[in-house]
């Protein structure tokens, strides 16, 4: 139950870490992780967390996608 430094876990579910949100860097782990290629065609992969890939302002393919 106390925070040990050294462990890197998921921001949101506590699970085990698999990458950092491009957006707002938290630790998120591969359930919580949305993959997204960003640029239109042959974008970039990335990964974000469920708050940044919902954010237009952070991701801006966001607003191409219909809600
Ligand atoms: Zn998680
Ligand atoms: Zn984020």
């Amino acid at each position: 139950m106390s925070e040990d430094p050294n462990s890197k876990n998921c921001k949101i579910c506590e699970g085990k870490a698999f990458t950092t949100c491009s957006g707002c860097g938290i630790i998120i782990c591969a359930k919580c992780s949305r993959f997204e290629l960003i640029g239109s065609g042959c974008g970039w992969p990335a990964y974000y967390c469920p708050t940044c890939v919902q954010d237009p302002c952070v991701k801006p393919n966001a607003m191409l996608r219909d809600s």
